[in-house]
């Protein structure tokens, strides 16, 4: 089974899962190991007073982790891995991010917030087509790219499309191939990967992040580092439809899947 490295538990705003459940969830589904990523987005904009707001006391997340990650070693590799929601203003300052915690095996940089707003909501695509606003998606996950790099993986490249209008149904990756090109030919050369997120399947979508064509081009360009994550916040997604996730990098010519022991990458054969 390929580790799940997309997970969040109650240490996220968003999520009310027990850790402890998910392992239990993760060895019931036939893991032996996985990587616990929570949300931390420095600066979140919350617009009304019951907006979530992402944010985590990272250090004592840092020390519960580790303690939980002893306490399972007997029977379960847990990994420590945080996901980094990133913009413009904080890409900067977060890049001393993994010196500053010292023990952590992962990271995810993800763009949540474009412009002062998540894609999440709708109004993020009113006043403009949905080309447009997944355009203006795309660009700042490239300028995050630019400005940071204290990550292991680009998580949900394509996660606009998770909440736009009409989601994958007209998304065309020609409208902004260069934009693509532009971030793999940052990513790939200082070693990062991007993910494979499964997170879409259980949200409306038939395929997962990103869209074929941008993994496909991922590859053509050189990509090789790959993980799979489902992005679960709860324990019944565990490791969601990954037999297909994997069916789809092998038949992109993939022929690995990575996890991360202190940020340095492990390879595996996709089975
Ligand atoms: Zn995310
Ligand atoms: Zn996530």
């Amino acid at each position: 089974m390929i580790p799940d490295y997309h997970l969040h538990s109650s240490y996220s705003d968003d999520s009310e899962a027990d850790i402890y459940d998910m392992v239990k969830s993760a060895q019931e589904k036939g893991l032996t190991s996985f990587c616990i990523t929570d949300h931390y987005d420095r600066d979140y904009p919350a617009h009304y007073p019951d907006d979530f707001i992402f944010d985590l006391d990272t250090k004592s997340y840092m020390m519960d982790m580790l303690k939980i990650k002893k306490e399972l070693e007997p029977t379960f590799d847990m990994r420590i891995g945080i996901e980094l929601g990133v913009m413009p203003s904080t890409a900067e300052g977060l890049n001393s991010f993994t010196s500053e915690h010292p023990g952590i095996d992962f990271v995810i940089a993800s763009t949540h917030i474009v412009d002062n707003e998540d894609p999440y909501y709708p109004y993020f695509y009113e006043g403009r087509s949905e080309k447009e606003a997944y355009g203006r998606y795309f660009e700042t996950m490239l300028l995050n790219v630019s400005k940071f790099d204290d990550f292991s993986v680009y998580g949900h490249l394509d996660y606009c499309v998770r909440y736009g209008p009409n989601k994958n149904k007209y998304f065309d990756i020609n409208d902004y191939k260069e934009i693509f090109e532009a971030a793999f030919k940052i990513i790939i050369p200082k070693g990062k990967g991007i993910e494979i997120n499964t997170g879409s399947l259980y949200r409306g979508l038939d395929v997962p992040h990103p869209h074929k064509d941008i993994l496909k081009l991922y590859k053509e360009m050189g990509g090789e580092i790959l993980t799979f994550g489902s992005d679960a916040h709860s324990p019944e997604h565990i490791a969601y439809d990954f037999s297909n996730a994997a069916l789809l990098a092998k038949s992109l010519g993939f022929k690995y899947y990575c996890t991360y022991n202190k940020l340095v990458p492990e390879f595996h054969e996709i089975p």
